[in-house]
């Protein structure tokens, strides 16, 4: 959710040339997260195939051959089962991790290609055999197992030279078979490489149209702050969750800009919008990052939700942000500027927080104070600790400030 607090735009998701990642290091890290489950069943996938394939062919061609294995290629192949299933055992238990995915990846692609290439060193069956081999071990790399791109290219690169090494030692291949085995396979690289960087691409493709589409459903389009809908379903309950989890008290400061209608008909609404967009971007502006949130409550009314905030700390918030508006000018055209005040109400939950159902509870005592504060003459911070307005919601409030600072 906190990831969520500025808007994203189509420019953020840029991605690299080389990398097809997101030049964004947090985007990126949040796709790899969300792309986690994809990548452990598809890994879950090559890791099993890689063993399987590897086995049967191995023992299809020493059945056929009749050979006996060398012990170094015994050994390996123990040591390449050894470590798929290990893998597989790292990536079900470790659920959560992004790196462990990438590790065993890795590891496995490099345990395999290198028991193949010690297996054909060892053991050389026929050429065309292994070009083919190759080729189906190039495209598991590229399409099946889900790494990075750059890392992939590297791996594939790396291991096609390689091969190309040892089949040349091992079966004395002439000129022209070993320039066609060179073609096959830097065709096979170059489809592999055109495959993994569209599957790359494509991923990120969905996740900036999820984001973006997220987006458009929790926010305000006009203010660029969470829409009511998301602070109803998610939000607050997230909040009061988190503070009893912690056990910190989650304050509330529910405002609404004075006399509003009175600018909007003095100035048209066009002009009336300037000024919502310039009291949200002063609550925007002015909260922690990541942490805090703010939420559109109605037409000009806007709640801010500061978790781990004492109710002394959210009643100074609140008067910074009586104070900022009340000092701001906003251009209206033809040059005359629109000056503007607004009314807060404050509330906090107690701290621990209880089992109470202080969904409702925390706003309606916000709403209460800012009532007080219009009542009181408008351009002020009214303010109650939650737990005592809810019992005391029409008696007097224990924090009063207008300009004059808190009291
Ligand atoms: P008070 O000080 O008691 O809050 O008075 P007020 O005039 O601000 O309150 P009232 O509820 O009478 O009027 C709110 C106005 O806000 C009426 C409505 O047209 C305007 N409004 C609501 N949403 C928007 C919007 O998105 N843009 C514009 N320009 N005006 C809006
Ligand atoms: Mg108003
Ligand atoms: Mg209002």
């Amino acid at each position: 959710m906190s990831e969520h607090r500025r808007p994203a735009h189509a420019a953020d998701f840029e991605l690299g040339n080389w990398s097809v990642a997101f030049k964004d290091r947090r985007l990126e890290a949040s796709f790899q997260r969300q792309e986690l489950p994809v990548a452990r069943a598809s890994l879950r996938v090559a890791t099993t195939f890689f063993c399987v394939a590897f086995l049967t062919i191995s023992l299809f061609h020493f059945g056929l051959s009749g050979e006996r294995p060398a012990i170094a290629v015994l050994c390996a192949w123990l040591v390449s089962v050894l470590s798929a299933a290990f893998g597989l055992y790292a990536v079900h238990v470790c659920k959560e991790s992004v790196c462990v995915v990438r590790c065993v990846a890795t590891i496995v692609e490099t345990i395999g290609i290198g028991t193949f290439l010690l297996t054909v060193w060892q053991q050389p069956p026929d050429a065309s055999w292994t070009g083919l081999a190759m080729c189906v071990i190039l495209f598991v790399v590229y399409v099946l197992i889900p790494n990075s791109l750059l890392l992939t290219q590297a791996l594939a690169a790396l291991s096609t030279a390689l091969f190309l090494v040892v089949a040349a030692s091992v079966e004395r291949l002439s000129g022209p078979s070993l320039s066609t085995l060179t073609i096959w396979l830097v065709l096979a690289n170059s489809a592999g490489v055109i495959a993994a960087r569209r599957h790359h691409k494509s991923a990120r493709d969905q996740y900036r149209a999820y984001r973006l589409l997220s987006q458009l459903s929790i926010r305000d389009h006009l203010t660029g702050c969470f829409n009511r809908r998301y602070l109803d379903e998610v939000l607050l309950s997230t909040e009061l969750d988190r503070c009893r989890r912690h056990q910190h008290c989650l304050g509330a400061i529910l405002c609404d800009i004075d006399h509003f209608k009175a600018v909007n008909d003095s100035y048209g609404h066009a002009s009336g919008d300037t000024v919502l967009q310039k009291f949200a971007s002063i609550l925007l502006l002015n909260t922690r990052q990541h942490v805090d949130s703010v939420v559109r409550y109605g037409g000009e009314e806007f709640l801010v939700l500061l978790p781990d905030t004492t109710i002394d700390q959210t009643i100074a918030l609140a008067e910074r942000f009586r104070r900022l508006f009340e000092a701001s000018r906003t251009a209206a055209g033809h040059g005359c500027d629109i000056g503007a005040t607004a009314s807060f109400g404050v509330a906090c939950t107690p701290w621990p927080v209880g089992d109470e159902d202080w969904h409702e509870n925390l706003i309606v005592a916000a709403d209460a104070q800012l009532y007080r504060a219009k009542r009181n003459g408008r351009n002020q911070v009214q303010a109650t600790d939650a737990a005592i307005a809810v019992d005391t919601m029409s008696t007097a409030p224990t924090h009063f400030s207008n300009g004059a600072g808190v009291r």
